[in-house]
Order: C-alpha cells, then sequence, then structure tokens
C-alpha cells in the first residue's frame, strides 16, 4: 500500500533572497509519514523546508514553493492514500522578482501582488488518479466543526483532522502535542490531547481499520 504525505510550509519566492513563508514546524507530517512506516505503508513524504532530518525508510521529496509540491505530489501517484499535513502557502507573488529588491530613496512601501497557490489537497481529491482515501487537515480559529465538514465538502476530501489553533496560552505551530478531532462526513471524533507521533500513530491505526488491513 503506497501512502503519500504531504509536510511543513511552503516558501514562496520575493526574490532570490526573501520570501513569503510561514510557521508550520512539518513535526505533525512527519510524525504521519513515519507512523505510517512503521504500520507497513510505502510513504512518499513530500516536505516544504524544515529543519527535520529525512524520516529512515521514506522517500522524502525536498520541494520549496506550493507549484514545486503540487507537482511532487502528482508525480508520486497512484497512491491509495494520500494526507495532506502541510501549511502550504495559500498566496505566492505574482513575479517574484529576479533581483534582490533594493530599497528605493523616497519611497516608504512597496507593493507586492500576489496570485493564489494551487490547492494540493482538492487537486489530488479530484485527480483522475485519486487516492482511495484522501485526508486533509483544518486548523481554525472558531466553529471547528462546522467550518471542517464545510471544508470536506469544498475540498472533496474523505477526512478531515482538524484543530483549534490560537488558543489562549496555546500555541500549536512547533509544540509537541496537539489536540484534534477526526472529522468524517458523517461523524466527528474527539481525540484526546497527545503528542504529535501519538496523533500519527492513531491516524496510521485508523488508516489501517479503513482498509481492513
Ligand atoms: O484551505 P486550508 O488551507 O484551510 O485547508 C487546509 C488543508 O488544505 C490542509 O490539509 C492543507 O495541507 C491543504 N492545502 C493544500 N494546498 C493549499 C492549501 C491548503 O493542500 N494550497
Amino acid at each position: 500500500m503506497k501512502a503519500l504525505v504531504t509536510a511543513g510550509p511552503t516558501y514562496e519566492p520575493i526574490d532570490p533572497v526573501r520570501f513569503i513563508g510561514n510557521r508550520s514546524s512539518g513535526k505533525q507530517g512527519y510524525a504521519i509519514a513515519e507512523a505510517l512506516r512503521d504500520a507497513g505503508f510505502d510513504v512518499t513524504l513530500i516536505s516544504g523546508p524544515t529543519i527535520m532530518s529525512d524520516p529512515k525508510g521514506v522517500r522524502t521529496i525536498r520541494v520549496e514553493t506550493a507549484n514545486e509540491m503540487l507537482e511532487a505530489c502528482t508525480n508520486a501517484l497512484p497512491a491509495n492514500i494520500a494526507v495532506c499535513a502541510a501549511a502550504v502557502s495559500d498566496w505566492s507573488v505574482s513575479q517574484a522578482h529576479e533581483q534582490k529588491l533594493k530599497k528605493r530613496e523616497g519611497e516608504d512601501t512597496l507593493t507586492l501582488t500576489l496570485s493564489q497557490t494551487p490547492d494540493i489537497l482538492h487537486t489530488l481529491s479530484n485527480h483522475a488518479e485519486r487516492p482511495a482515501l484522501v485526508v486533509g487537515f483544518a486548523a481554525e480559529t472558531e466553529k471547528l466543526e462546522s467550518h471542517a465538514k464545510a471544508k470536506l465538502e469544498k475540498k472533496s476530501c474523505d477526512w478531515i483532522l482538524a484543530n483549534l489553533v490560537a488558543q489562549k496560552d496555546k500555541k500549536i505551530f512547533g509544540e509537541d502535542e496537539n489536540q484534534v478531532y477526526l472529522i468524517t462526513s458523517s461523524n466527528t471524533e474527539a481525540w484526546p490531547n497527545m503528542s504529535k507521533s501519538d496523533v500519527g500513530e492513531r491516524l496510521a491505526q485508523e488508516i489501517k481499520a479503513y482498509f481492513k488491513i
């Protein structure tokens, strides 16, 4: 059984030395890739820039931008399962500058025009070689269940692992623990607060149960 996992942020270039990125550490996606490997899957991990080392026994492909991540994902098809844990930048600079942008005398502001990046989860869910099970993530700040259910439909995926971010005194990005809900079209299951590797293992168990393996 082949599994495809995306992880980490993407970096969208502004010029050769600057980029638009985000605070994703990649920890949750890497933990899922490792758990699926331990569960016997042949895993391809497509990772944005992170400080994590390539997990042993996992085919790890490093990319920078959302476009590169999409291309690596579609090249990795067919797969039985896709888990999209990457925090893909929603925007890229429409025309990245070829040379380093310089400050200019008398110009206090800089305007960048951004374009939407491709939605990898949506693309995989609607692909001719769609994996039998497609799992996405949703980080929400409110109305977790209704927002996640809407995302499930909009992205045509099968399951969403949803978590509340920006809760008072709690940060998720870069942390080792995560409290998630597994949301399907018919069910919402709250998982207890657990380590990101336990989230990976529990997801791998749910996936094995789904495929009856
Ligand atoms: O739309 P939103 O970013 O909230 O959706 C989150 C889910 O969609 C995650 O599973 C993320 O990996 C995926 N996603 C994607 N490509 C994008 C944006 C989000 O695969 N361009």
